[in-house]
């Protein structure tokens, strides 16, 4: 059976040249980048190497580059060490209705210590209400955090605007760009971001590595103590060989941008209009146009989302659902809550995520298979009958 992959927005494969770069050093160069002799010094080149390659692909300097253990803990570090830093402006944070649960759940744990938490509303599209954030901004807010993709509906958010208002209120800025990079062109200086969290695995680099950037001058508590790693701001010695892949995968991912991702755009655009002309009774969440090149999530009446992942699973095609039951909850996406779908229509949703390496037949195969099954489901539920 063919197998097609349409989860990338999950996790990416790791590609040829990423794979060659890692591995000489996961064989002959195993020295500790803290060592001072010749194996370790021959680490320590390879690490700042990758340095510089993700300060080039954000036009970050190098030494604004933490390498972290993966981009949960990017946005972690971010959230925390601003909250909890000794010049922090006060303890009222600001963040979206639609972050993922690596920022959701570190700022409900701030709450839980102490400290305010706003959380903006988007629009029926997910984007982001500018608005809002004006009138919640406030002398004592330490931080705004706004993600810069969104990895469920692929909203794209107004980061630069956002950016914007936090500074003029002395405010920090902090993104979640790990669904941005490679799509969208991201340059912290330009964009005057303070903050922003990578994470290796969603470019086709290795899972298990990340990257907060920290722009020169802003102090952050550290989240991670130990060694003198990382300028002493992050202890643990470095993941070499991901690290060294992260480095090569951005370089790659920040090059050819536009051609690559009009090409995904264009496989995107020919899943969603032919789900949604041939299904009926079905609708695209997230901006019509403002989205992430490779994302089409889609609504469908009637179905769990689920059995439609499941049954497609049968077909060889790997997605996501738009609920959350594989993680051993019931409740719908959030982010389709706060998008106002009413808790029916989360639950018959599905996300594809596509790359580069999808195709027009795999796309075609997707529609086909996708008439096919909900004609199917759609047959024996009682609902449909209705
Ligand atoms: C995947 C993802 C993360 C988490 O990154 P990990 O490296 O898997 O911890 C954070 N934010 C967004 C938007 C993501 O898509």
């Amino acid at each position: 059976m063919k197998r097609i992959y349409m989860d990338n927005a999950a996790t990416t494969r790791i590609t040829e040249p990423v794979l060659e770069a890692m591995l000489p050093y996961l064989t002959n160069v195993y020295g500790n980048p803290s060592s001072v002799h010749a194996f370790g010094r021959e680490a320590r080149k390879a690490v700042e190497t990758a340095r510089r390659q993700v300060a080039a692909a954000i036009n970050a300097q190098p030494s604004e580059i933490y390498f972290t253990g993966c981009g949960t803990e990017a946005d972690n570090w971010a959230l925390r060490g601003a909250a909890y830093a000794k010049n922090a402006k006060g303890k009222h944070i600001i963040t979206t209705q639609i972050e993922h649960h690596a920022i959701l759940h570190t700022a409900e744990q701030l709450e839980k210590e102490g400290f305010e938490v706003t959380y903006l509303p988007v629009d029926e599209h997910g984007s982001v209400d500018l608005e809002a954030l004006k009138r919640a901004i406030r002398p004592d807010t330490a931080i705004v955090s706004i993600m810069a993709a969104n990895n469920e509906i692929g909203t794209i958010q107004p980061i630069r605007e956002a950016a914007a208002i936090a500074k003029e209120h002395g405010a920090l800025f902090h993104t979640d760009a790990v669904q941005a990079i490679g799509c969208e062109k991201i340059d912290v200086k330009d964009m005057k971001i303070d903050l922003l969290s990578l994470s290796g695995h969603k470019f086709h680099g290795p899972k298990g590595v990340g990257v907060l950037y920290v722009r020169s001058g802003v102090r952050l508590e550290r989240l991670i103590q130990g060694g003198a790693q990382e300028r002493t701001q992050r202890g643990g010695t470095e993941n070499l060989a991901s690290i060294v892949g992260m480095g090569k995968a951005i370089e790659i991912a920040v090059s050819n941008m536009e051609e690559r991702n009009a090409y995904i755009a264009s496989l995107r655009d020919r899943l969603i209009n032919g789900l949604l002309e041939r299904i009926p009774e079905t609708r695209l969440n997230g901006h019509p146009t403002n989205r992430l090149s490779g994302n089409a999530n889609v609504s469908v009446r009637y179905i769990e989302g689920e059995s439609l992942l499941l049954s497609l699973d049968m077909k060889g095609i790997a997605a996501s659902s738009g609920s959350a039951c594989t993680s051993g909850s019931l409740d719908p996406s959030h982010v389709l809550l706060a998008i106002g779908l009413s808790h029916e229509i989360a639950h018959g949703s599905m996300r594809f995520s596509l790359n580069e390496e999808n195709t027009i037949e795999e796309v075609d195969y997707t529609i086909d298979t996708m008439v096919e099954v909900v004609e199917r489901l759609r047959a024996m539920s009682p609902l449909y009958a209705r």
